[in-house]
């Protein structure tokens, strides 16, 4: 690309997608100038040393993917160590181990096989006879009332501020449902996480590139515009239409968090409160990602928040409204000449990040 201004690429956003990419300009004999709004670079990913504890800030990371090329992509980069999820429930106090398997069933209901399990949830079942119209129904008639009303309504209910009936069928397909007993949450191939937290993955990704934090893209516009030949922007679509046809919906967060005297909290690194009446949905316990024999631990709470202008948006909201909405945006970016829109916010989808990076690596670098 042959170019009279300062770089070839302003990528907008220095978490996964806007990082992946611009590796790979750079890697092409691009001239990149990454921008973050936030004071830090990795997006959501970032971590926060606390005396050897390494700190997810934005919410547990896992890292996991069944494909082989985005696996050696990350593993060619950063070190990574072996990691299984096996988060737990927490409901009034009672435990039950996720996702729902064999091992569930027995603590809800005593039963050992996966006969009986069935014949419980059978029982139990929604049987419908039209496609599930919302989660509530898609959960009744996947696993049937009292994991619904246990480990389901009141998480979900908390986490999307909505009840189950307004919110669509697929986010709960997301879930696993086995007949084993087996407590990995994640039927992927590969799990794993990076050694030191996923800075140093981030930080090899932007070598070479120059970066900028505490910077604006909307509110600078003019300026960065005309620093480069192409612009990658990983933020919210309708910001930047300047909200034209109305406003995105997103989901908050709100993260609280403590160091103890002690040197493990709990069992297992994230244990879900499923009740209604706890405020928050989960708590992190950081350390068992990666123990370096601290004698002391770091939790974080998390809170599900309302988002609104000046919040960060961290879960899209894809029901109807915000779909229909968003197509609306995407029409008018499909015809932009010279940005590239993708990740978590600029796609508006509940991506994870071996998808984000699946998705950056099919970015056509001119
Ligand atoms: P982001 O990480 O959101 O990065 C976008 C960046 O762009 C941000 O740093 C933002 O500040 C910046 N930006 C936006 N607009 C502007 C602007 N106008 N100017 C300048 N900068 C701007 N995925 C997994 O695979 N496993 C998990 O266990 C997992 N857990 C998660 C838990 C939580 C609580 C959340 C919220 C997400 C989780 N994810 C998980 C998803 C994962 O975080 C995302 O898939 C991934 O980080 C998205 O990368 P991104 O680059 O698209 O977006
Ligand atoms: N979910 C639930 N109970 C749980 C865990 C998850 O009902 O104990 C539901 C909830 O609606 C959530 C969805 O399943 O939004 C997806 O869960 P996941 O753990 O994948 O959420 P994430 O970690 O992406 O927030």
């Amino acid at each position: 690309m042959a170019s009279n201004k300062r770089y070839d690429y302003l990528v907008v956003g220095a978490g996964l997608f806007g990082a992946v990419v611009a590796y790979r300009a750079h890697k092409a004999g691009r001239r990149v100038l990454v921008v973050d709004r936030r004071n830090h670079t990795g997006g959501n990913t970032y971590c926060e040393e606390r005396d050897g504890i390494f700190v997810h800030r934005y919410g547990a990371h896992i890292f996991h993917t069944s494909n082989r090329e985005v696996w050696e992509f990350v593993t060619s980069l950063a070190e990574f160590h072996p990691y299984t999820h096996t988060p737990q429930a927490n409901y009034r106090g009672e435990i039950y181990p996720l996702p729902f398997n064999l091992n569930t069933y027995e603590a809800l209901w005593g039963t050992t096989s996966e006969e009986e399990a069935r014949a419980k949830i059978e029982e139990q079942r929604l049987h419908l006879d039209h496609e599930p119209a919302n989660l509530k129904e898609q959960a009744l008639s996947l696993v049937g009332r009292d994991i619904y009303e246990k480990l389901i309504e009141g998480y979900t209910e908390k986490q999307w501020g909505r009840s189950c009936e307004e919110l669509p069928a697929w986010i709960i397909r997301r879930l696993p449902l086995r007949y084993e007993r087996n407590n990995n949450y994640f039927n992927d191939t590969y799990q794993a996480i990076p050694t030191g937290g996923y800075n140093p993955l981030i930080e090899r990704l932007l070598e070479g590139c120059d970066v900028r934090l505490n910077c604006d893209y909307i509110a600078n516009r003019e300026e960065l515009d005309s620093l480069a030949e192409r612009v990658v922007y990983t933020g919210e679509l309708d910001r930047f239409y300047d909200y034209r046809f109305g406003r995105l919906e997103y989901r908050s967060l709100r993260f609280e968090e403590e160091q103890l005297d002690k040197e493990y909290y709990q069992e297992v690194s994230v244990v879900n409160y499923t009740d209604n009446e706890t405020p928050f949905t989960r708590i992190i316990e950081h350390k068992h990602f990666e123990d370096r024999g601290t004698p002391h631990t770091v939790i974080t709470r998390e809170y599900p928040l309302e988002w609104s202008e000046g919040k960060e948006a961290y879960y899209p909201i894809n029901d109807e409204r915000n779909t229909a909405l968003y197509a609306q945006y995407r029409a008018l970016a499909d015809k932009e000449p010279r940005h590239i829109f993708g990740g978590r916010l600029a796609d508006y989808r509940y991506y994870d990040m071996h998808e984000v990076i699946e998705k950056a690596l099919a970015v056509r670098i001119d």
